[in-house]
């Protein structure tokens, strides 16, 4: 895979998938801009890195992303590909949300996307190329217990995915969405650690009702996504627009 000479945005291109995504990318030879708001971490990893600069964003704040998203294009010109990858899941039962909650899930998970398309967008159209490719959740596809709002936001992220592909099919600009099952990130750790201090489960047994879905019962690793991400944003990808590509060991199908 050659990325040469492409500008790739990753949000959340810090740590978890966000960070395999960045590394992956890397390799291939784009030029990377990682965003978010923890800057000491993004800049640690930036430094790890050639042609990678870390820039302040946070994706909920229409501001910062426009703000961002300039930052970013003039050290490294207009963005050829977008991996729209921030997001939080917190997870609580369904009579403990308020809107305060349910709005939080889908600013950074549904809103944020939206604005980093729209910081993006024209430009892709105007070059006829572009890559968008949108960190779902095995959650945009089927439903889970005390996740509501983060599985609401998530099936509006590929609603959004599929809508703009339909739109845009003809300009040289596909939009995908990629869907890991439960990963090995944070994310992942503060659900095990959530059922441990809720349940009095052990850890073992948190992993094991985490995996219970994934046919090949494990997490899967932040690589792995990473490598769907990288097959995405490939010439030989062209004719993949809309899809949802489930990295979940078989959960879905
Ligand atoms: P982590 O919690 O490890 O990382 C989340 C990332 O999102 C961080 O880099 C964080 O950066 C960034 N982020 C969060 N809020 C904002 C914000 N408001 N503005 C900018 N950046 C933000 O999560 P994962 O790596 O596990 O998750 C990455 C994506 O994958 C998410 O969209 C998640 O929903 C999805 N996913 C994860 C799964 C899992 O099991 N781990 C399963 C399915 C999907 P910072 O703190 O610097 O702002």
């Amino acid at each position: 895979m050659e990325l040469h000479n492409k500008h790739v945005v990753i949000t959340g291109g810090g740590r978890g998938i966000g960070a395999a995504i960045t590394d992956s990318l890397s390799s291939a030879g784009a030029k990377v801009t990682i965003m978010g708001r923890n800057m000491p971490l993004l800049e640690d990893k930036a430094k790890t890195l050639q042609n990678c600069i870390a820039v302040q964003c946070d994706v909920t704040d229409e501001a910062s992303v426009a703000d961002a998203f300039k930052a970013a294009t003039d050290k490294y010109g207009p963005v050829d590909i977008l991996v729209n990858n921030a997001g939080a899941a917190h997870s609580i039962p369904f009579k403990k949300t308020d809107r305060a909650h349910f709005q939080k899930m889908l600013d950074v998970n549904l809103i944020g996307p939206y604005l980093c398309i729209q910081a993006v967008l024209q430009e892709m159209i105007d070059k006829k190329y572009g890559r968008i490719i949108n960190i779902a959740s095995t959650a945009a596809l089927k439903g889970y217990g005390y996740v509501m709002a983060y599985t609401a936001a998530k099936h509006g992220v590929l609603g959004l995915t599929r809508a703009l592909a339909l739109e845009i099919a003809t300009k040289g600009v596909t939009v995908n969405a990629v869907c890991p099952g439960f990963t090995e990130t944070d994310i992942a750790r503060d659900a095990i650690r959530n059922i441990v201090e809720k349940t009095g489960r052990t850890e073992d047994e948190a992993i094991a009702e985490l995996t219970v879905h994934n046919p090949q019962k494990r997490l899967i690793q932040p690589e792995e996504v990473a490598a769907s991400v990288l097959w995405l944003c490939g010439d030989s990808s062209a004719s993949i627009t809309g899809q949802a590509i489930a990295v979940a060991g078989g959960e879905v199908m």
